[in-house]
């Protein structure tokens, strides 16, 4: 993007608000980025056009994460791990089943010598903790709600103007732009960042269940002719559930009422987690993969579902951005000089390349083969998760995906601080 004649003379006539860094999006990712940047000595900005408390924030919805034990380390890093962790469920078993078939698999944390694979939290909780910590933390502007407008990206710096709810209109400049600001980014899409939209033709329906007995802390993944479904462990003893399915089976199951709902997951799940009674509200969510072409370009930089959007199959997705969030931080707060350097910036793409190739494969690996109907395919499963549950080799290594490990690895997430 060029600099037009008359955003120049706009900014030429205006104060201009000036950041180091300009976060856009304050969901899940670019919440944990700007408190990884606070205190640092970096002036940072973040503009979020959702307020965090608000029952239409998009981020921190009903929906629940399971966090891995590096997304763990790296909120402890940051100062909320105590506060979330009230509301979180230890996940100590993991496992997995093909409906009708008799392959299956099943991993015991204690058989690795850790304590938990991870934890399921609400997101709402994870969302409230962070704009916590956010609200006193130093070196950290924040706009919300807010949007940005003019966005006009130099080889200098990106200029921007902050319009926020109330109708006030800022003119503002960084050196660094960070687009966090979800799967369908217009950031990206104004720093001229293509993005590749791959429909996988389901719907996840997530809702939270309790049934007539408690959790014993198994994270269950069943496969089933319509698609997976996801029982988590909830604290307090309850599930949170994610059924993907087709749109034209998604648009009966919402349409049908509570008790029917829940006979039809429970028909679809079976009976491992016992009787599902009640439900809480339903939410949906269609299912792509977004992948930009490139995670930088000039002045730019895009993490989280601005970077990679993934099927929750494998709950993979925030774990990612949380890392690329984290590694980040320790970059900008690392760096020498300028912050959004063309080389800096390039190393810091270079680093989360294999994680990000990685998960992304992963992710979209499981999507394709429990989602086949190619004749064998099934038995192929079977075998699959027959050997899984044999191999120590092939679960070790899902639990080291599950643990969030590959490529480089943020230092916050192998518990060391920023600096
Ligand atoms: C059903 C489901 C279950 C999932 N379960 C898991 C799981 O168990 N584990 C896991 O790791 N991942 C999971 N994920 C993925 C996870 O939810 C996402 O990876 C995560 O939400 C990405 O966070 P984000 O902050 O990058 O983007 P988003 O959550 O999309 O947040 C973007 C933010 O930017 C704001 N915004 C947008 N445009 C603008 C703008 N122009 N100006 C200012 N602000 C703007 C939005 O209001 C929002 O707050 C799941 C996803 C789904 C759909």
């Amino acid at each position: 993007m060029s600099e037009s004649g008359s955003s120049a003379a706009t900014r030429s006539r205006t104060a201009l608000r000036e950041f180091d860094v300009a976060i856009i999006g304050g969901g899940l990712v670019g919440a944990s980025l700007a408190l990884g940047l606070a205190g640092t000595g970096v002036r940072a900005l973040l503009v979020e056009s959702v307020a965090p408390d608000s029952a239409a924030q998009p981020s921190f919805d009903e929906r629940t994460t399971a966090l891995g034990n590096a997304s763990r380390r790296i909120f402890q890093g940051l100062g909320v791990w105590e506060e979330i962790s009230r509301d979180a469920a230890a996940i100590r078993a993991i496992h997995v089943s093909d409906a009708g078939r008799f392959g299956f698999a099943r991993l015991n944390a204690v058989e690795h010598g850790i304590d938990a694979f991870g934890y399921v939290v609400p997101n709402r909780v994870i969302g409230t903790a962070l704009w916590r910590r956010l609200a006193g933390a130093s070196g950290v502007e924040i706009r919300v709600p807010a949007t940005v407008e003019d966005l006009d990206i130099t080889t200098e710096r990106a200029y921007f103007t902050v319009v926020t709810a109330a109708g006030a209109r800022e003119v503002s400049s960084a050196h660094l732009l960070v687009a966090a600001d979800g799967a369908h980014s217009a950031v990206r899409a104004a720093a001229g960042i293509e993005a590749g939209v791959e429909d996988y033709d389901q719907v996840a329906i997530a809702a939270a269940v309790t049934g007539d007995r408690a959790n014993d802390g198994t994270a269950y993944e069943r496969f089933t002719p319509s698609g997976p479904v996801a029982v988590l462990p909830l604290r307090g003893g309850g599930y949170g559930t994610i059924w993907s399915c087709s749109p034209q089976r998604a648009a009966e199951l919402l349409a049908l009422a509570d008790d029917a709902y829940l006979d039809a997951l429970q028909g679809c799940f079976g009976w491992r987690a016992g009787r599902f009674r009640r439900i809480g509200r339903r939410a949906s969510y269609p299912l792509r993969l977004t992948r930009a072409a490139t995670t930088v370009a000039r002045r730019t930089v895009l993490i989280g579902n601005a970077a990679q959007a993934l099927h929750p199959i494998a709950g993979q997705g925030f774990n990612l951005g949380l890392r690329d969030a984290a590694l980040l931080a320790e970059v900008i707060a690392g760096a020498a000089g300028d912050v959004g350097a063309a080389q800096l910036l390039r190393r810091f793409s270079d680093w989360r390349a294999a994680d990000r190739g990685g998960v992304v494969r992963f992710t979209d690996g499981l999507v394709r083969l429990f989602g086949s109907r190619v004749p064998g395919a099934g038995l192929l499963r079977n075998l699959g998760l027959l050997a899984f549950d044999l191999s120590p080799p092939a679960k070790r290594a899902l639990a080291r995906v599950s643990l969030g490990f590959g490529g480089p690895t943020p230092r916050l997430a192998r518990g060391l601080p920023l600096q």
